[in-house]
Formats: C-alpha cells, sequence, structure tokens
C-alpha cells in the first residue's frame, strides 16, 4: 500500500502497523502425524488473536474455494449473503472455526447439506460450526452459511473493524475484509479461489476482484455483477467496494481485459493514468516475470487523503484530488508480485512487500525520467545521515524509504542484471506460496546465488542492523 503523506505525516500510522506480519508462531505445534506437504503450513498472522494468544486449532480448517452471493443496500446499510465455502480440514474436525464479525446474524450453516449441531459466534468475532458429527482429516466438503447485519462504517482506521464511506456515500471494504463480507478461514496465508456475486439497488454497483464474468440488470432495475478470481487469494485480498461506478472494460494488446472502477468524482487524472496500466505491467513482467492473473485494472474513488491498497491485480486508488500518479499505481501494481504472489513472514516480512514495491517505483519511475534513481539514493542517504532513525530497521515508513535504497545500494554493490536475476529467479520459485509465507533468508539465498560476490556482510549491514552500514556498502559514485 502506499501512502499520500509518506514522507511527511504520521498519518495512517496504525493502519500501516497493523498490516504488517504478527510475530511468527512456529510450524512445529501442528505436526499432525501422517502430514502431507500442505498439512505442514506454517500458522500465518491471522492465526493469532488481537492480543498476542494464538488460536488453539488455527489452520485445521483450509479454504479452498469462496462463492458467494451478497446482497447490498448503501442506503439502509444492510448486507445480506450467502457463502458455500469449499473446505478441508487438516486433522479430524468436529468442529469448524471461521473470521466472521459479530455483527451478521448467521442464520444457518450446512455442512455437506446438513444442519450443523449448533453455531458460536462470539465477541472476538471467531465463528464456531459444531458438526452433528466428525469431518475426517483431507476430506474436502462444502459448508454453506446464511446470513445478514448492518454493514458497520468506520472511518476511524485504527480499528480495521468496518466499511469506509465517502461523501457521495460510496461503500468499500479495504481493509479487513476477510471478515466483513464472508466468513473466511483462520489461516491468512491459505489462498482460495472465490466467485463473488454482488447485487445492488437500481443506480449503485459492487466490485470485486477477479474478472468480470457477467453483468445483468434484474427486472426491478437492481444491479448484478459476478466477480471471477480463477487464481488463489490470500482471503484479505478480497474486498467489495459499492459506488455510482463508470465500469470501463477493455482490451490490451496481448488479449487481457482490463475493467477499471471509476466512482463518483473521479477526476480526468485518474482515467488518464489507467492508460498507463498496460505498459506497467509490461515493465514489471520484464522486472520480475509473467503478470500472475488473468484480471487486471483498478477501482478509483475519492476519499480525500486515503491511502491506494493493493488487491491483487485490481488495486484501490483512494484520493485522487492531487496525488493518483502512475509512479503509485506502478508501486501497487507491484505487490502483485510482492505481497500477492509471494508473501514475507517472520523478520523483514513487511518489508518483503513494501521495500520491493517500493524499489520498484524506484526503477519505474528512473525508467520514465520522473527520477533519477541514482538521485533518490543519494538524496535518501545525505536525510538519514541527518536523522539516524532512517538507518534504524527497515519496519514502518522506513520500508518504504530506507528499503529501496537497500535494494538500490545492493544493485550497484553486486550489479544490477544480477540483482534483476535473482528477483526474478526468487518470484518464481516461491509464486504461490500457498501453504507458507516465505521467510526473508531465502529471499537472501536467491539473491546471493546470482553472484561469486560474498553478499552476508551487506545483508547484515543493511537488513539486519539499525545503524549506517559501511561506507563501502553505501556510498557509490552517481551515475
Ligand atoms: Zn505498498
Amino acid at each position: 500500500m502506499y501512502f499520500k503523506r509518506l514522507a511527511y505525516s504520521l498519518m495512517g500510522m496504525p493502519l500501516l502497523f497493523a498490516l504488517t506480519a504478527a510475530p511468527p508462531v512456529s510450524a512445529q505445534t501442528l505436526s499432525p502425524s501422517g502430514a502431507g506437504t500442505w498439512l505442514q503450513a506454517p500458522l500465518g498472522e491471522s492465526d493469532i488473536h488481537s492480543d498476542g494468544s494464538q488460536y488453539e486449532d488455527a489452520s485445521y480448517t483450509e479454504a479452498l474455494h469462496y462463492a458467494v452471493d451478497l446482497k447490498i443496500d448503501p442506503v439502509t446499510k444492510v448486507l445480506s449473503g450467502k457463502a458455500k465455502i469449499t473446505v478441508r480440514t487438516l486433522l479430524p474436525a468436529t468442529n469448524l472455526k471461521f473470521q466472521f464479525k459479530k455483527q451478521f446474524e448467521v442464520s444457518s450453516a450446512l455442512v455437506d447439506g446438513k444442519s450443523v449441531r449448533s453455531i458460536e459466534h462470539s465477541e472476538s468475532n471467531d465463528l464456531v460450526l459444531h458438526l452433528s458429527g466428525q469431518v475426517e482429516a483431507g476430506s474436502s466438503f462444502e459448508v454453506e452459511i446464511t446470513y445478514s447485519g448492518p454493514m458497520v462504517i468506520d472511518m476511524d482506521t485504527d480499528t480495521e473493524s468496518g466499511w469506509l464511506k465517502n461523501e457521495a456515500g460510496e461503500l468499500l471494504t479495504a481493509f479487513d475484509s476477510d471478515t466483513l463480507i464472508f466468513p473466511s478461514t483462520l489461516n491468512a496465508s491459505g489462498r482460495a479461489t472465490s466467485l463473488i456475486t454482488l447485487t445492488t439497488p437500481a443506480g449503485w454497483k459492487g466490485v470485486s476482484v477477479g474478472k468480470l464474468q457477467e453483468e445483468t440488470t434484474l427486472p426491478d432495475g437492481s444491479n448484478q455483477l459476478t466477480w471471477n478470481a480463477t487464481k488463489e487469494l490470500s482471503p484479505r485480498s478480497n474486498f467489495v467496494a459499492v459506488g455510482k461506478f463508470d465500469i470501463e472494460r477493455s482490451v490490451l494488446p496481448d488479449g487481457m481485459e482490463m475493467v477499471n472502477a471509476f466512482g463518483e468524482g473521479t477526476l480526468p487524472s485518474a482515467r488518464k493514468a489507467v492508460e498507463k496500466i498496460s505498459e506497467t505491467r509490461d515493465f514489471l513482467e520484464d522486472l520480475f516475470g509473467s503478470y500472475p492473473y488473468d484480471w487486471i485494472g483498478g477501482v478509483f474513488m475519492e476519499f480525500g487523503d486515503g491511502p491506494a491498497v493493493e488487491k491483487a491485480g485490481r488495486s484501490l486508488f483512494l484520493s485522487l484530488k492531487d496525488t493518483f500518479t502512475p509512479s503509485v499505481m506502478a508501486h501497487e501494481m507491484a505487490h502483485t508480485y510482492w505481497g500477492d504472489l509471494v508473501t514475507g513472514i517472520g523478520e523483514n516480512g513487511f518489508c518483503m512487500s513494501e521495500c520491493l514495491a517500493s524499489y520498484a517505483q524506484w526503477r519505474w519511475d528512473d525508467r520514465n525520467g520522473e527520477a533519477s534513481a541514482s538521485d533518490t539514493y543519494r538524496k535518501w542517504v545525505a536525510s538519514a545521515d541527518a536523522d539516524p532513525e532512517k538507518w534504524n530497521g527497515l519496519g514502518g515508513w522506513n520500508a518504504y524509504s530506507k528499503g529501496p535504497a537497500a535494494f538500490y545500494a545492493l544493485s550497484q554493490f553486486m550489479g544490477r542484471d544480477k540483482l534483476d536475476e535473482a528477483l526474478r529467479n526468487f518470484i518464481r520459485e516461491n509464486r504461490h506460496n500457498t501453504t507458507a509465507p516465505t521467510p526473508w533468508s531465502v529471499l537472501e539465498a536467491a539473491i546471493q546465488a546470482a553472484t561469486e560476490k560474498d553478499l552476508s556482510e551487506f545483508f547484515q549491514e543493511w537488513f539486519h542492523s539499525g545503524t549506517r552500514p559501511r561506507s563501502e556498502f553505501v556510498d557509490f559514485p552517481a551515475v
């Protein structure tokens, strides 16, 4: 994601940190006997309660597919839905646990067509289905959950607990989507395909992630749009936006359909910027390898100072007045690779997304003559020398500034072509890491493999230290 006031404001900071990885939890806590490869997934960040305690039986349930039918009224702010979730369990289970906001009333739950024994929905948003019998380990089955409830508007982004609403009354789940629109399994690292149908009153349209499979107007004037994500996604990459959208469909030179949704008040600059999407995708493919999805486009809504948020091929751009630029778009689209396709965990897990997306943005700006990477780097080093806190770690804002600087320095130290090749190899070998996020050490090993030069001290001083690395790792001639 990307914040408008990144360089000079702390606005949105709690939100940003809320998106960083929680401390990793060892996979050994599971170790079910007879585990196949998919059984050995380490716990993802969502397996940890907000107070830091761990779900006792987290990760035992894995969703393979979400088929979700939602009726949304943006005026009354009531959502009703039916989710058919294809699930398998890692261990024999007599109950199934999902995450789902307590504000929704679950009226029925069926497992393979049979009613469950009881439904427990706690204040901590755990939805537990107690089964009449036991489901076997490794077997897959369908859970059908019917629900409805209020769409709670929450503009306090610290809490990440509700829908965002703009002045035009348009609604959006930018964060925490996996608990606001349908019940999801606890393991955020587990990816699933989805098919989301959104029915909205006349004048409104619903947008989500995936290909726009169908768009119809029902006899009563309401609109029904179906979004098909045929590639596996983290539940967090799902979202729903309901707005007075103008939806533009076009076809890129290679035949891929592009779908962009423009909310009320969208400025011509945003419509102009989408002309760059095809070029940006080609640039990123050269840099990181083939584009991973068969859909592309953006959602453009006016939220004043809102951020841009990556969403697996259809990013959200929530500030259009003076900040939406092709550079920000390049950052978000780079998350297709760094964050969506490959997800980090543990030390520098956040950096694996934000440092690399920001580095890609530097490269895009450099290529287009908007800002020379060499100049940007030297200005950043000067600013960090004046404010040593900027050398201190790669969490929070530093991921967006020290992060790309570290990769720029690495490109100068080992050679840019070699670094590019290493990043492409790493993405290819770790793409769709559906069962486990990738530790930072794997990235370092992939980069080291691309050169004879020993990078261990460079890595230590740039990526694992809070002070300025020695001069030979920092002070490169301007190019
Ligand atoms: Zn980002």
